[in-house]
């Protein structure tokens, strides 16, 4: 008998391997055959993570956003191996409970801002947010408003790619993937006026919800205008209508505060949460609900809450999320997002202050965005946009970042791990600054 262990298949291998039977999420599709992938990472670091032929790369939007303590903490791989060797499943349906989901939840009530003190468990965003719809049509009906459950959400928003999360989103590409979306969702222009508009010609009582992410993240690093969320707020009180507040980007740290709320001095009746919470070690999310939702939900219940996932509250998942929170807390990474957020502004402003085409840079925490423009001062945008290449050149000098091009952006966004240091950040901010001016060489 062979014992030896398989050989491991050759570069060229994987590449076929992969267009023939990998179809990639939100992916080129011709491309991805064309081509074949750009990287086959193999290994990750802190902001680094690196390919097959070991080529080391700055991780810069944290890859979805998501690896917020950073990559290789084999901290999380221990306790997922001791979990998953100890109690790797058991349900969380009808009263059955668990030790890791006990515990992850009387964590996020403590770290999570007002009354949001209960948490339904889910996989990822998408999931948490379609639940968060079904939830409060749920709740109003209820209350005896079965006729309240419209959805609000503003343009240019992302809220995932689930039916209900697809239907939330502004952003009209993922709108146009599919033929036939949710009924019932609505999108406002980002004004308080925009939303006032919207209720009086729908009436109040049809209206469920409004929920928004406290920065536009897909959209493109979008700040909301000043103010915006406390008007919204008081709307939504005086409208009775539920404000969910979509952190899935936000949360565990991203903008310098544990959530990104905290920034506009509000508390959400709802809160949807996934990424940062693993810090993508695990696929967890979560929604969080008030006192006094919780308290209606089991007031007036009909019977049972018809509504779970198999994998909510998966145990592994939940012991990864508290020593990744644990991580977050004991090495300090919120108040680290913070100051080193105000270094890659200010490598941003040096940046807009040495580029004709550098338009509005704009950053809270570790997100950040720089705007691409033909003329600084019209803010005129080029024909083509420029984000693309400016990517392209920023990966040959080793720095992953997106850029934004739908709906008129020229924008290229950035989000590193949370634990990135001073000289990290000054390495990204040079690779931007080179990139835009090798790309700027090739406009003719
Ligand atoms: N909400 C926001 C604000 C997001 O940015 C995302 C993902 O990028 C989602 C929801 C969807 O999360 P998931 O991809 O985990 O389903």
């Amino acid at each position: 008998i062979n014992k030896a262990a398989p050989t491991k298949r050759d570069y060229e291998t994987l590449v076929e391997l992969d267009k023939k039977h990998f179809l990639h999420p939100t992916s080129p599709i011709k491309q991805q055959q064309e081509d074949g992938p750009a990287f086959i990472f193999t290994e990750g670091n802190g902001i680094y993570l690196k390919d097959i032929h070991g080529q080391e790369l700055i991780d810069g939007l944290s890859s979805l956003w998501n690896v917020n303590i950073g990559h290789g903490r084999k901290e999380l791989g221990q306790v997922a191996a001791e979990q998953m060797s100890k109690l790797a499943f058991s349900s969380t349906f009808a009263t059955f409970s668990h030790e890791p989901a006990i515990e992850l939840a009387a964590k996020i009530a403590e770290i999570t801002p007002g009354d949001l003190n209960t948490v339904f468990f889910t996989s990822g965003g998408s999931e948490s947010n379609d639940t968060a719809f079904k939830l409060v049509r749920h709740y109003w009906k209820l209350k005896g408003q079965p006729e309240k459950k419209k959805i609000v959400s503003r343009r240019k928003s992302y809220h995932g790619v689930a039916m209900g999360a697809t239907s939330a989103t502004g952003l009209q590409p993922f709108r146009d993937f599919t033929t036939s979306l949710a009924p019932d969702f609505y999108y406002v222009e980002s004004t308080p006026e925009s939303f006032r508009a919207f209720i009086e010609a729908e009436g109040a009582e049809t209206i469920a919800a409004y929920i928004s992410e406290p920065i536009q993240g897909t959209g493109g690093v979008i700040m909301p205008p000043k103010d915006y969320f406390k008007e919204i707020k008081s709307i939504c009180e005086e409208n009775n209508i539920l404000f969910i507040a979509d952190e899935v980007i936000t949360g565990f740290g991203r903008t310098g505060t544990y959530f990104g709320v905290e920034q506009f001095g509000i508390v959400p009746d709802i809160m949807s949460v996934a990424k940062g919470i693993t810090s993508g070690y695990a696929a967890l999310g979560g929604v969080i609900i008030s006192e006094k939702i919780h308290q209606d939900l089991i007031d007036l219940s009909d019977g049972l809450f018809m509504h779970g996932y198999t994998y909510s509250g998966h145990p592994t998942a939940c012991a990864v999320a508290l020593k990744n929170i644990e991580i977050i807390e004991n090495e300090g990474l919120i108040d680290n997002s913070k100051a080193m957020g105000e270094k890659m502004l200010e490598g941003f402003k040096r940046i807009q202050d040495k580029h004709e085409i550098v338009g509005e840079v704009r950053g809270l925490g570790l997100m950040g965005a720089i705007e691409i423009v033909e003329d600084k001062e019209t803010g005129e945008r080029f024909a083509e946009p420029l984000a693309p290449s400016i990517v392209a050149e920023s990966l040959k000098r080793g720095l992953i970042h997106r850029g934004v091009i739908y709906e008129g952006a020229d924008t290229l966004i950035f989000a590193p791990p949370l634990n990135i240091n001073e000289e990290e950040v000054e390495k990204m901010i040079q690779i931007i600054d080179e990139a835009i001016t090798a790309a700027k060489s090739n406009v003719k």
